[in-house]
């Protein structure tokens, strides 16, 4: 069996794959128009957020069983140009939810008492103490839009904070919310209006696009925080721009983007406000991610080949 990596996965899934009898080919930087030439020969093709398996290339990979996806979220794969064609999809679902919630940890406690700012500040010779005078998270409410995996653990590390939780989910898992004391509230639009901070955590499809419009930011208390490492497309650029320059949210830390990087216009005036925090798609980029990612793909494919 073929294997083609077509974008950076950590090396522990080539060697496995190797030990395990596959043939694998590490093209990490592969284009679109190279991918759609390549494909004709693998059976199998692993990748992570960069490539996009549109429904050309799934036309084009006439040997192909298989798809992996080292990562969550399948929005840059043709679920059901796959479906059509009898190609499996398989992911790993569990390896980014430490990585990603310490890094919303770190988003938040960076949006309330401006470590960025502060650091920018010193290194330009500046001693701007009085400047710097943030607010606490202990006390406030959280708003986890989205309770799964990521804003569950969130939610917890959050709670060693004294937060309190206030959770929208289509589906709520009711024993994890009574072991946060967490409350859950009746629609996403209560979230908003109770939250200090609300946190984003759905996965990106139709129902979730541009679910953060201009009606609902303008539902936000006035000053409060957001903060979107789910992706980019679930919130509206102009409205959240729109709400940060008139001051209705004090800040918002972001690590999506509708384009990635970000190229129009509107987005390149969100990131460079002062009051935004942005990663470039860093939420899973941990070594500790990468390495139970790269595991938990070969495995997957492993598995999948015995029952294919
Ligand atoms: P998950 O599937 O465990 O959780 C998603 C939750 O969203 C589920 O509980 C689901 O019921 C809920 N949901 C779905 N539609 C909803 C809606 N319309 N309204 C409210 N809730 C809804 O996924 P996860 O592992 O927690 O990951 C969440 C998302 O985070 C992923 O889909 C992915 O897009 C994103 N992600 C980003 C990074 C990053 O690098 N920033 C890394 C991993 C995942």
């Amino acid at each position: 069996m073929k294997v083609l990596i077509a974008d950076e996965v950590d090396s522990l899934a080539t060697s496995k794959l190797r030990a395990a009898g596959f043939e694998v080919t590490e093209d990490f930087d592969i284009t679109p128009d190279e991918l759609k030439v390549a494909i004709k020969d693998y059976d199998v093709l692993v990748v992570r957020s960069r490539t996009k398996v549109t429904k050309t290339i799934i036309e084009a990979g006439i040997k192909l069983k298989l798809i992996g996806r080292v990562g969550v979220g399948l929005d840059n794969i043709d679920a059901k140009a796959a479906e059509e064609a009898k190609i499996k999809v398989v992911n790993t679902p569990q390896m980014s939810t430490v990585a990603v919630a310490e890094l919303v940890m770190a988003m938040m406690l960076c949006l309330v008492r401006s470590v960025h700012l502060a650091n920018e500040s010193i290194k330009k010779g500046l001693w701007e103490k009085k400047r710097f005078i943030g607010s606490e998270l202990n006390g406030k409410v959280l708003g986890v839009v989205g309770f799964g995996r990521i804003g569950r653990a969130v939610a917890e590390r959050a709670k060693a904070f004294n937060m309190s939780i206030l959770v929208y989910d289509v589906v709520v898992d009711e024993a994890t919310l009574k072991r946060l004391n967490a409350e859950r509230a009746a629609t996403v639009e209560e979230v908003v209006m109770r939250s200090d901070i609300v946190t984003i955590h759905v996965p990106l499809m139709p129902e979730t696009t541009h679910m953060f419009d201009s009606k609902l930011i303008s539902s936000f208390k006035r000053g409060a925080c957001l903060i979107n490492a789910s992706r980019g497309e679930v919130v509206d650029t102009k409205a959240l721009t729109d709400a940060l320059k008139s001051g209705k949210l004090a800040g918002a830390a972001l690590d999506v983007l509708e384009h990635e990087p970000p190229v129009e216009p509107q987005e390149l005036d969100l990131v460079r406000m002062p009051n935004v925090i942005v990663t470039p798609h860093i939420g899973a980029q941990t070594r500790e991610a990468q390495v139970v990612g790269a595991i938990a793909i070969a495995e997957n494919i492993i598995n999948a080949f015995r029952t294919l």
